[in-house]
């Protein structure tokens, strides 16, 4: 299907490598004009906007910190000001800092906390303001399967994306009478530079607990945002939608 996000305002924070450059790579290509926030711009970004403008679609980067609320605000009503308005916002951005909970420091607790969370609070609180005027919008959260199972050596992130499934479902029942949409997606073991640094030992047996066999890619996480942030998923909020090869069911 081509044209699904045709003319529809996106932003997608944490757009400039990974998860999140999937996500705006298909946005574009499906006509929408997106908005990613980060705090660099993504490699080879003139043959993003070749790509995104042959379908119709473009691709603007703004720099911004998503743990910080000035930088937030600032950012969001830079789109709503230049493009009038916002349809779909994925909060994905997020970052890891791994470590057994009675050596992990504080500051590594709040990097991840303020990074992962607070950050889709912030985005999702101006954003969501815009959407109910116009009693229209949608978005999507990006948790992962260990905010549902746990994982060791990961309490700061499983917390945060835990934290992320509880913040999903509870703005959803907020908005879900103006018309807004949100729902979260649980990706499984991802290539990206996040998962580069894990072992390849430590891979290998990952890889083994999943039942497809294999790790995912960032264009099938991305697939998963476009259903929720398109017209195809109209009839679903709160939802908590896994893509991880059947590793958590
Ligand atoms: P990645 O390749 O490391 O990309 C992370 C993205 O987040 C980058 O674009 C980075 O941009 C951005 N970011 C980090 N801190 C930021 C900040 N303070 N302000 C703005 N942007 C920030 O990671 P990924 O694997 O694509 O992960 C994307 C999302 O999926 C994350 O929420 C992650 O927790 C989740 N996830 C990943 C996996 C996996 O297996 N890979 C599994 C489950 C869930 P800058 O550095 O330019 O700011």
């Amino acid at each position: 299907m081509e044209g699904m996000l045709k003319d529809k305002v996106c932003v997608v924070t944490g757009g400039s490598k990974g998860i999140g450059r999937s996500i705006v790579e298909l946005f574009a290509k499906q006509g929408g004009r997106v908005y990613y926030l980060s705090r660099s711009e993504t490699n080879e970004p003139n043959a993003l906007a070749v790509t995104a403008a042959a379908a119709g679609g473009s691709v603007t980067w703004i720099s911004c910190d998503v743990a910080d609320e000035k930088q937030v605000d600032g950012a969001i009503e830079s789109v709503i000001k230049e493009a009038g308005f916002i349809d779909a916002v994925v909060n994905n951005a997020g970052v890891t800092r791994d470590g057994l909970v009675f050596r992990m420091s504080l500051e590594d607790w709040n990097t991840v906390i303020h990074t992962n969370l607070t950050s889709a609070f912030l985005v999702s609180r101006v954003a969501a303001r815009h959407m109910i005027k116009r009693r229209s919008g949608c978005i999507v959260n990006v948790s992962s399967v260990v905010g549902i199972t746990g994982n060791g050596g990961q309490t700061n992130y499983s917390a945060s994306k835990a934290g992320i499934i509880g913040f999903t479902k509870s703005l959803a029942r907020e908005v879900a009478s103006r018309g807004v949409r949100v729902n979260a997606i649980a990706p499984g073991f991802i290539d990206t530079s996040m998962t580069d640094k894990i072992p390849e030992e430590a891979k290998e047996k990952l890889k083994s607990t999943i039942p497809l066999g294999r790790t995912g890619k960032p264009q099938e996480v991305a697939a998963a945002a476009l259903f929720l942030c398109s017209e195809l998923s109209s009839y679903v909020t709160g939802e908590i939608l896994k893509v991880d090869g059947g590793m958590a069911m």
